[in-house]
């Protein structure tokens, strides 16, 4: 599929004709900030927003409601001839439609895929309302902050990741000749999400999509999470010894990071692919 890569002075059929058609049909990732928001506007807890609209423990939004554009299924906070009953928390990917966002080199590129722009098919009245810059458009659809928790999650998920590393790197459990943790990294990498969430447990995927935080600010509130994510994972793990359990937490550590992953749209397979040559060229065996 063709990628078009996008300036911010880019003009294109921004302004929306609202019909609603691409609430329909898509799959639609979260972190924790962003279920916060949509838990908060919809006036629920996290833990009850999690557990009625969510799969996975969190990460991925319900597509349950009425079929509608398509013969899709809508998503599970649209309502008919009203529209998201959520707006004012929506994910990212929905402030961003039809837009998608990638960061490569450290540089945050905007674009659409396809080989027409992507309202043109649910929505052809768009482009007889007026075109807006792609500047402009993510101004108007506040992405800011939800960029910055995007963001800040990634380094969060690599966090977890160097923890991983720690466990397996440092402890002497590599130079003990191990072999069955990156075995199990790269299992995890292809596993289901469901199959992840079950290896997580409950315990650790509360603390990881549904931590008890209300900071405003999202840098604070994933620094906030880090630290959460850390201390309980020193509670637990500081005073492990045996090369089993060093096996067991590198790997329950890998799992989040890469449930977390697909939390954020990246790719667990690639990831974990990439952590592996990482940790063997590290002196760890396979
Ligand atoms: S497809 Fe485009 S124009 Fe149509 S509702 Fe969605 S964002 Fe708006
Ligand atoms: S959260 Fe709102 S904008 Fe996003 S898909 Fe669902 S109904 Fe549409």
């Amino acid at each position: 599929m063709q990628t078009h890569k996008l300036s911010s002075q880019d003009i294109l059929p921004l302004t929306c004709s609202r019909t609603g058609n691409c609430c329909f049909g898509k799959i639609i990732y979260l972190n924790p900030w962003e279920l916060f928001h949509l838990a908060r506007e919809k006036k629920n807890t996290p833990k009850e927003f999690r557990d009625l609209y969510t799969h996975f423990g969190g990460i991925q939004l319900k597509f349950d409601g009425e079929k509608g554009y398509k013969e899709q299924e809508a998503c599970s906070q649209y309502v008919d001839n009203f529209g998201c009953s959520v707006h004012l928390g929506r994910p990212l990917a929905c402030r961003l439609y039809p837009l998608g966002r990638q960061i490569q080199s450290e540089e945050v590129h905007y674009m659409y895929q396809g080989d027409e722009f992507p309202c043109l098919d649910p929505c052809p009245e768009v482009v007889e309302l007026s075109q807006l810059s792609v500047g402009e458009y993510l101004q108007g659809q506040k992405t800011d902050s939800f960029e910055k928790a995007q963001d800040a999650y990634l380094e969060l998920m690599q966090n977890l990741a160097d923890m991983a590393f720690e466990l397996l790197l440092d402890t002497g459990l590599a130079e003990s000749g191990d072999k069955k943790t990156l075995a199990l990294w790269r299992k995890m990498g292809s596993e289901l999400p469901e199959e992840l969430a079950d290896r997580i447990g409950e315990n650790w995927l509360d603390m990881l999509m549904i931590p008890e935080i209300s900071n405003e600010d999202p840098i604070g509130f994933v620094t906030e999470h880090n630290n959460m994510l850390q201390m309980k994972a020193q509670e637990q793990f500081g005073a492990i010894q045996t090369h089993q359990e060093l096996h067991e937490a590198s790997v329950l550590i890998m799992g989040i990071a890469l449930h977390l992953a697909l939390g954020l749209g990246a790719n667990p397979k690639e990831l974990s692919e990439l952590w592996i040559d990482i940790a063997k060229n590290n002196g760890a065996q396979e």
